[in-house]
């Protein structure tokens, strides 16, 4: 497949875009972008639709598996997508389409009990040399993407929620900000308290540390964990209530609108080992909506080297690359920023567009319809 690909790729462009990173040469590849979409159109057409039953019958359930319902709608029925398998086999899961309202999501997918089984020891050995500083890159440049959010954190309390170990904890305190932490992976919490001098780390979840428990969050952030969690519902209700009147939760996650998985299918590098759910655009205002939010602002995300001034691509691919991403908000990563209410989106949307997420009956009734105009 993938050397057929290459082929094709071969005929119609030539060697022109070889020296495009491989992740970036849809995004610049004239007309790539039309046909992918095409494709992928015409992939959820063929897809079958599967009662439950009968997708229960096909798939083998692991010990520590369950099958699911779509989490953001309740719809039993999906559509059997993708096969993503890890590099000698050494994993292997089934990605399903919810043909009510288009959400992604591995099917069977992980006990919610058993979810500390996948980061037990040596999960925290990848969190650090060359990939911490590429991290802490990106939590850089996505701080500044959500400005004035992260400008200043002098007097606000700020929870990372899936520290790991530590490293945008530490940028959060470079920043003023009152941090803490919490994580399910023993090594990583440790890590993250060496590296921390006023913030701190615990292992475990919100609930199990008194400190957080407490809520009156300013700030809470996911940075890739989103993807991680099989109860969002449950998880997002303690968030919102974590957080202080004005609070704003941060999320950075794999784009299931991305254009990549649309040419890559189960190939896409979204689909790792541990990934449980994939959110767009489209299907996160759900999952926030329901959970009590008032508001969701995004950030296209165009790539690290990109937005770091790094590339090396001319400025006309440059310029496509950034065309193509907007065009359907098909960039790799989702960014977005959830806000608790009214008083969040006046604070912090600075220039960006706010998608409102209540009912608008309710929104009129809490707040006046004010003529003055701002
Ligand atoms: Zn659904």
């Amino acid at each position: 497949m993938a050397s057929a690909r290459r082929l094709l790729g071969r005929l119609v462009y030539g060697s022109r875009y070889d020296k495009v990173p491989w992740g970036q040469r849809v995004y610049v590849r004239p007309g790539e972008r039309l046909i992918r979409e095409a494709q992928w159109r015409g992939l959820l057409r063929r897809a079958p639709v599967v009662e439950p039953e009968d997708y229960r019958a096909s798939r083998p359930l692991g010990e520590i598996e369950e099958f699911i319902a779509c989490t953001l709608c309740g719809e039993e029925r999906s559509q059997p997508l993708f096969e993503p398998t890890g590099e000698d086999a050494k994993w292997r899961y089934h990605v399903v389409r919810c043909p009510s309202c288009g959400f992604l999501y591995r099917n069977p997918n992980i006990r919610p009990e058993r979810l500390g089984d996948l980061y037990a020891k040596g999960y925290s050995k990848f969190l650090t040399g060359k990939y911490a500083a590429n991290r802490q890159r990106r939590y850089r440049l996505t701080m500044d993407a959500f400005s004035p959010v992260f400008d200043d954190g002098a007097g606000r309390r700020l929870l990372d929620f899936g520290c790991g170990a530590g490293l945008f904890l530490e940028l959060a305190e470079q920043r003023g900000f009152e941090a803490v932490g919490v994580d399910l992976s023993p090594d990583s919490v440790a890590q993250a308290n060496e590296r921390l001098t006023r913030g701190r780390a615990y292992l475990g979840s919100p609930e199990d540390v008194p400190e957080i428990a407490a809520g009156g969050f300013d700030v809470i952030t996911l940075w890739s964990v989103l993807a991680h969690l099989p109860r969002p519902l449950d998880d997002f209700r303690r968030f919102r209530e974590l957080l202080a009147p004005g609070g704003v939760l941060m999320i950075l996650t794999v784009n299931a609108n991305s254009l990549l998985l649309k040419a890559y299918g189960s190939a896409w590098s979204g689909f790792t080992k541990n990934h449980l759910m994939f959110y767009s655009a489209d299907t996160l205002p759900v999952l926030l909506r329901r959970t009590g939010f008032a508001g969701a602002g995004f950030a296209p995300f165009y790539g690290d080297t990109i937005e770091a001034g790094t590339t090396k691509l001319p400025d006309s691919l440059r310029e496509r690359l950034r065309r193509t991403v907007e065009a359907t908000d098909g960039g790799n990563m989702l960014r977005a920023m959830a806000f608790a209410d009214e008083e969040a989106i006046t604070r912090w949307s600075g220039t960006r567009e706010v998608r409102r997420l209540r009912a608008e009956p309710a929104a009129a009734k809490q707040e006046p319809l004010d003529l003055t105009g701002t």
